[in-house]
């Protein structure tokens, strides 16, 4: 199969050509349709991630049709159409157990554990438990961007968040997984104040649901934040995990409000200096949010099907396998307003 290979970190990945991956008893091979490019394979392809042995293919964000089915999988066979949550369930530790797979302890990544979806066939393990049917009519590179960006939306929004109607919701950072969220939030009922330093990814935001948008460059963001919530957000997510947009987050909380940290924070960012006297004295929630478990897609699906959320218009370049190397290398420098998918391999 062609992959795009990387034996160094740093060092600019190759399109080059492998085995093709054979399941395991429990798992899958699927032939990749989709695959998105995504900050966190930016941050693997650094040397930020632990679980990285090289050499190594990258790609997490991935939709495809199941070429291949190991012996003991029940649900699934050779044509179905299927994404899969960035964290996969090993199916048996306690975390599976209680249904959040998200957090795992024996969890596998493709892309990040194992080879991930930057080729033409990827393995997915514990396909009976981690593979997500695709609606009919979704287009495969919509459904790539569900696996990551917009499934860790949904997952921090609703389950995490449990944003409901009439509440002040901030978003720091419009990037794919803001204005996901922005987009869910607004299909929840909540008020949302988007907040980025570029007015193109704030026009976005505005017509994907916002109500008010903030550009951090022109404004002291807590105190606007404050001002137009009248006292501060109920729910405030940093969805671009820096210190800056962590730090305002909390501090345009009301009281017992909570901050949902769902951008990553790792490398030189991995230790931030957080606001402890507002988290004490204002009983603010801080509250992590990973990805999401297989077993939550059906509710996001449903919103997606009625057409309260169309995450298709989050898509932005779609690019061949030859380009992504490039797209990867570049994912720090330059974030487009829509996510670039890989879907001509
Ligand atoms: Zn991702
Ligand atoms: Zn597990």
């Amino acid at each position: 199969m062609k992959a795009v290979l990387f034996e160094k970190f740093q060092e600019a990945p190759r399109l080059v050509t492998l085995d093709d991956p054979s399941p395991e008893t429990h798992g899958v091979v699927l032939k990749v349709a989709a695959t998105g490019v995504c900050r966190s394979d930016w941050h693997g392809w650094m040397g930020h991630d632990s679980d990285i042995e090289l050499p190594h293919v990258p790609g997490h964000e991935l939709a495809g049709v199941v070429a291949a089915v190991g012996r003991d999988v029940t649900r699934w066979k050779v044509g179905d159409k299927v994404t899969v949550p960035f964290i996969c369930g090993c199916g048996s530790c306690p975390e599976c157990a209680a249904g959040h797979q998200q957090v795992c302890l024996n969890q596998e990544q493709p892309g990040f554990t194992h080879w991930g979806s930057f080729a033409e066939y990827v393995a997915i393990h514990q396909a009976d438990l981690n593979l997500v049917a695709l609606p009919e009519g979704m287009a495969f590179a919509t459904a790539a961007s569900l696996g990551c960006r917009f499934a860790t939306s949904f997952r921090a929004v609703i389950d995490q968040g449990k944003v409901s109607a009439g509440q002040w919701v901030a978003v720091h950072g419009c990037g794919g997984v803001g204005l996901s969220a922005v987009m869910i939030a607004s299909a929840a009922g909540a008020n949302v104040i988007g907040v980025d330093l570029d007015p193109a990814k704030l026009d976005l935001a505005k017509d994907l649901g916002a109500v008010a948008v903030i550009n951090g460059q022109e404004a002291d963001v807590p105190a606007a934040i404050q001002e137009i919530t009248r006292g501060g957000a109920h729910v405030s997510l940093d969805a671009l995990g820096h210190p800056v947009t962590m730090t305002n987050s909390i501090l345009g909380l009301r009281p017992r409000g909570k901050h949902i940290q769902v951008g990553l924070m790792l490398g030189e960012h991995a230790a931030p200096a957080i606001p402890m006297p507002k988290i004490v004295g204002q009983e603010i929630e801080l509250l992590g949010s990973h990805g999401m478990q297989a077993h939550r897609y059906g509710a996001m699906l449903d919103m997606v099907a009625s057409g309260k959320l169309d995450p298709s218009r989050l898509v932005g370049d779609q690019i061949s396998l030859a380009e992504a190397p490039e797209a990867l290398m570049n994912m720090d420098k330059f974030q487009s307003v829509g996510a670039t998918v890989i879907t001509r391999f």
